[in-house]
């Protein structure tokens, strides 16, 4: 490769998520209406405003009885006059003074009333309810609009639905939903030592791994994946593979071959068939990664070392595909060293590490005993990744670090 580069080389890693996001923010995918039983995890397209107040009308919150909250006992008890009865779904009833209508949860409260006792706080005596003093005028009853007022902002464009948020989504009675289509990625692994699965292993040959990790992560961030491939180090397969990749998908993935020796074909060949928006940034593990644009897609090649990739993933790759997606970014976690760490190097480290509570109810990081980047046991056996930050070598036990919680923790 020439000596001066036509792309920019050796980016900070908040400079290069800075760059990152700005790219591919310019991407963000279309919107497209889902049924809400299939928009698990996507991320809403628009605001939504509630069409309606839930709940729609006054109910109890509580098994007793609805009267009027003037009437209560201030000591003792006190009998009402049982009226009737109203169920959840049950229809209209009155309160008169002196009276009580029985009410289950969720009952449409009776006019006239404006209090619920619970049950436990009474005794029936035939068609007499006997009331203990010490419930407040008021109590357990849910107005109408308590939720949500007709009108109120409920979802923010850009959150994810999760499943509370369809919950509220059903509560309006909206059947569909406007969200960003999915981010479609292709999976490249490159490099001639890697077997599939079911292959017996040649000498000096190793499964191809980062195919499920990698793969695995792509779903798990809500991508479609559209096709995987393996690659050998030959750049005219390479090249015919990318193009044939950058076709099929808006964010091509790659592992392996962006770096410095002498199968490493990415970046000379990016530069030629796409655009590099810059190589390498001061993490460890992960140092080599690559952005890039091919054809119409957003290319991010990865290292091919395991625990890179999944660095270089969360670090990097993940806020791609949500400003792709038009995702709020995600919030910042942050736990304390379990103990004191000493970084041997001046770039950001990414260290695995475990996550516990302590006894204050405190996040706490314990780094894993392997932290080789070839290592997969490392990550395997940790919580998160955590982040330690490029300006500074010794970090003491106590001092807080930005965690990056892998997939499936807690
Ligand atoms: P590379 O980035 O191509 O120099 O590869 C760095 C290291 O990662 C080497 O030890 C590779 O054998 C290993 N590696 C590359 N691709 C994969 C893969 N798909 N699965 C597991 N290990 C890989
Ligand atoms: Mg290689």
């Amino acid at each position: 490769m020439a000596d001066a580069l036509p792309f920019p080389v050796g980016l900070g890693v908040a400079e290069a998520q800075a760059r990152i996001v700005e790219i591919a923010a310019t991407r963000m995918l279309a919107a497209e209406v889902l049924p809400i039983e299939r928009a698990l995890g996507r991320t809403l397209a628009r605001d939504v405003a509630a069409p309606r107040a839930v709940p729609g009308f006054a109910n109890s919150a509580m098994d007793g009885y609805a009267l009027r909250g003037e009437e209560l006992p201030a000591t003792g008890e006190r009998p009402f006059r049982l009226l009737g009865q109203v169920l959840a779904g049950g229809g209209d009833a009155e309160v008169v003074p002196g009276g009580c209508v029985r009410v289950t949860t969720g009952a449409p409260l009776p006019r006239g009333a404006d209090t619920v006792v619970m049950k436990e706080n009474t005794r029936t005596d035939g068609d007499q309810v006997w009331v203990n003093a010490g419930t407040a005028p008021g109590a357990h009853v849910r107005p109408a609009d308590e939720d949500y007022a007709a009108g109120d902002l409920a979802l923010r464009a850009g959150a994810r639905l999760v499943p509370a948020a369809l919950g509220v989504l059903a509560s309006f009675g909206l059947t569909e939903v406007a969200v960003r289509r999915r981010p479609r990625a292709v999976l490249v692994t490159t490099g001639d030592e890697l077997t599939p699965l079911g292959e017996p292993l040649g000498f000096g040959r190793i499964y191809d791994s980062n195919r499920y990790s990698l793969g695995s992560l792509l779903e798990r961030h809500g991508v479609e994946l559209v096709r995987h491939e393996r690659v050998r180090d030959d750049p005219a397969l390479l090249r015919a593979a990318l193009e044939r990749a950058a076709g099929d998908a808006e964010i091509v993935l790659s592992s392996g071959g962006v770096s410095v020796g002498e199968a490493d074909f990415m970046p000379r060949l990016l530069a030629e068939i796409g655009e590099v928006y810059f190589w390498k940034v001061r993490m460890r593990p992960g140092m080599p990664f690559l952005f890039a644009r091919v054809g119409a897609a957003l290319m991010a090649a990865l290292p091919g070392n395991p625990v890179s990739g999944i660095a270089t993933f969360l670090a990097l790759v993940r806020p791609a595909l949500d400003a792709m997606s038009g995702a709020m970014p995600s919030r910042t976690l942050r736990a304390r060293l379990a103990t004191a760490v000493h970084k041997r190097h001046a770039r950001t480290e990414f260290q695995r590490a475990r996550l516990d509570c302590d006894d204050e109810g405190r996040l706490i990081a314990s780094p894993v005993e392997q932290q080789g980047s070839g290592m997969l046991r490392g990550v395997a056996e940790a919580d998160a990744l955590i982040v330690l930050a490029e300006a500074q070598r010794e970090f003491g036990a106590g001092e807080l670090v930005e965690v990056l919680p892998l997939p499936g923790w807690p």
